[in-house]
C-alpha cells in the first residue's frame, strides 16, 4: 500500500522506527538496566529471584548479558498474587494508591493473573498501540468502530485510547449485540475496526444471514486490526477476512502481562514487527534454552516491557513460538520482523506420532479450501499406543455437490503441510460450536484417555 506521499508520514515515531539495529540495541540495553534496577529495588519478588541467581542489576552491561537474567513464568505471578498489597502481592513496584487500572488475564490456562497499571503505564499502553495503528494506516480521517465487551480483560481497551491519540473518531460498540453493531457501522459509515479473527468472520456471517448485508459491498470498513488469535497471520484466514469485508486485515500481538509488543505494517510483509523501542524480545530454543539469532529456526519469545513500571515485565516467558525473518521489511522500519507471526503457543505445539504440529498449520489448510465453512475442530486421542487425530469440518450447503473433490483436496493438503494423517468427520452445516470472541478448536485428550 503506497498511499503515503511523504516518507515521514509512514511512522508514528520516525526517529526510533528507523534507528540502525546497533543504536536500537543500545537504547534497549539502557532501558533494560533501568527497569531491572527499578524492580530490584522495589519488588521483593524480583529481588529474591535475582539474589537467588546471584545477579545484581550492575552485572548487565551488554545486549548479550540480558540472557543471564532469570525468566519469569506466568505461574510465578499466580503464586504471589491475592496477597498484600492486595490483590497484587510482592511484584508491585509503586504504592498501591498509584495504581489506576485493573485488568486480568482471561484464565484459559489457569487462575487469572492480575495486572495493575499506573496512569503513566496506561499512557504507555496506548503509545504502544499508536505505533501499530499508525503503521496500519490509521489517520485522523478514520472513524473506528470497536465491537468488543469493555470488560476486565484488556482486549482492545488500549486500542480505543490509541485511536483517539492518533486523532481518529472512536465509536465504542460495547454492549450492543452483533446485529446492532453491524447496523451502527453501516449507519455511521465506520472505516476501520478491531476484533479477533473469529469475531470478524462471525460478524460477516451474521450480517449476511440475519440482515442481508454483504460487508464488502454494503459496509465501509476498509481496515481491520486483529488480535487475540493468530488468524490474521495465517494466509488463508487473512484472505477469507479480506475478501468478506473488502478490507485490509492486519495482525497485532500482545498480552495482558506484557503489552502490545508486535504489529503488522501496511506493507503486509507476511510477519510482524516487534516494537523494539518499547520491548526487548529474544528468541530461545524450546528444548535447549539457547538464544536464536538466525532466521528460519523456531523458538519461544522471551520479552521485556522496557517502560512498564507498576508491575514490571522482565524476561517474561510469553510461550509464543516464532522465528526471525531473513528479509528487512520494505516499509523501512528497522524493528525486526517475526516471519509468519506467532506460530502457536509452546504449550500447544505438541508431538503427535513423533511429528511437531502447530494448530495454526491445520487452520491454514482448512481455510484455504473453498467449500468448507469457517468452523472446524481438532481432537487428538490415544488409541492403544497410537495417537489418533480427528478433524471435524463442515461443507457449505451450496458446495455439497463437490463433496468428494473437497475431501480429497483436504486430505492431500493436510498430509503435505503437516505430515500427518487424519480421520475426517463431516458435520452438518452450522452444527460445530460457534465462538463469539476466541475459538477453542484444538483439543488434546491424550492425557485423559
Ligand atoms: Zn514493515
Amino acid at each position: 500500500m503506497k498511499t503515503f506521499s511523504n516518507k515521514k508520514d509512514l511512522y508514528w515515531n520516525p526517529v526510533v522506527e528507523t534507528l540502525p539495529l546497533e543504536r536500537l540495541q543500545e537504547l534497549q540495553v539502557r532501558k533494560f538496566k533501568k527497569i531491572l534496577k527499578w524492580a530490584y529495588e522495589r519488588s521483593r519478588f524480583h529481588r529474591k529471584l535475582y539474589q537467588e541467581a546471584g545477579l545484581k542489576p550492575g552485572d548487565i552491561k551488554s545486549f548479550n548479558d540480558v540472557a543471564k537474567v532469570p525468566k519469569v513464568e506466568k505461574a510465578m505471578m499466580r503464586d504471589i498474587q491475592r496477597k498484600d498489597p492486595f490483590p497484587y502481592g510482592d511484584a508491585l513496584c509503586v504504592p498501591l494508591e498509584e495504581v489506576t487500572e485493573f485488568r486480568q488475564t482471561s484464565g484459559t490456562t489457569g487462575t487469572p493473573v492480575y495486572q495493575p497499571d499506573t496512569w503513566q503505564d496506561w499512557e504507555w499502553w496506548s503509545e504502544c498501540w499508536a505505533y501499530l495503528l499508525y503503521a496500519q494506516g490509521y489517520r485522523k480521517t478514520d472513524r473506528v468502530f470497536l465491537p468488543f465487551g469493555y470488560n476486565i480483560f484488556v482486549a482492545f481497551w488500549a486500542g480505543h485510547y490509541a485511536a483517539e491519540k492518533v486523532g481518529c473518531e472512536v465509536i465504542p460498540g460495547g454492549v450492543l449485540d452483533t446485529e446492532a453493531r453491524i447496523l451502527k457501522i453501516q449507519e455511521l459509515r465506520a472505516t476501520a475496526m478491531m476484533a479477533t479473527p473469529t469475531y470478524v468472520l462471525g460478524m460477516a456471517d451474521t450480517a449476511r444471514k440475519k440482515l442481508g448485508i454483504d460487508p464488502a459491498r454494503d459496509l465501509t470498513i476498509r481496515k481491520i486490526t486483529c488480535a487475540g488469535e493468530p488468524g490474521a497471520s495465517i494466509p488463508s484466514t487473512k484472505k477469507r477476512m479480506e475478501e468478506t469485508w473488502g478490507a485490509k486485515v492486519y495482525d497485532h500481538v500482545g498480552a495482558t502481562e506484557i503489552g502490545a509488543w508486535g504489529f503488522e505494517c501496511a506493507e503486509q510483509p507476511g510477519g510482524l514487527h516487534i516494537n523494539e523501542a518499547m520491548f526487548l524480545a529474544q528468541l530461545e530454543d524450546i528444548e535447549t534454552g539457547e538464544m536464536i539469532e538466525e532466521p528460519g529456526r523456531k523458538g519461544k519469545i522471551i520479552i521485556t516491557a522496557l517502560d512498564r513500571m507498576a508491575q514490571p515485565c522482565i524476561r517474561f516467558d510469553s510461550k509464543d513460538v516464532a522465528e526471525w525473518s531473513k528479509d528487512p521489511c520494505p516499509c523501512g522500519r528497522t524493528f525486526r520482523v517475526i516471519q509468519g507471526g506467532v506460530a502457536g503457543r509452546s504449550d500447544d505445539i505438541t508431538k503427535i506420532k513423533g511429528v511437531l504440529l502447530a494448530p495454526s498449520a491445520i487452520e491454514e489448510v482448512v481455510r484455504s479450501i473453498k467449500g468448507l465453512s469457517n468452523e472446524f475442530e481438532v481432537v487428538v486421542t490415544k488409541k492403544g499406543d497410537l495417537d489418533d487425530i480427528t478433524l471435524k469440518i463442515e461443507i457449505l450447503p451450496e458446495e455439497e455437490k463437490n463433496r468428494e473433490t473437497i475431501l480429497t483436496q483436504l486430505k492431500d493438503q493436510l498430509r503435505l503441510k503437516t505430515n500427518l494423517g487424519y480421520n475426517i468427520e463431516v458435520h452438518p452445516f452450522n452444527s460445530l460450536p460457534r465462538y463469539e470472541v476466541k475459538a477453542k478448536r484444538f483439543k488434546d485428550l491424550r492425557k485423559h484417555s
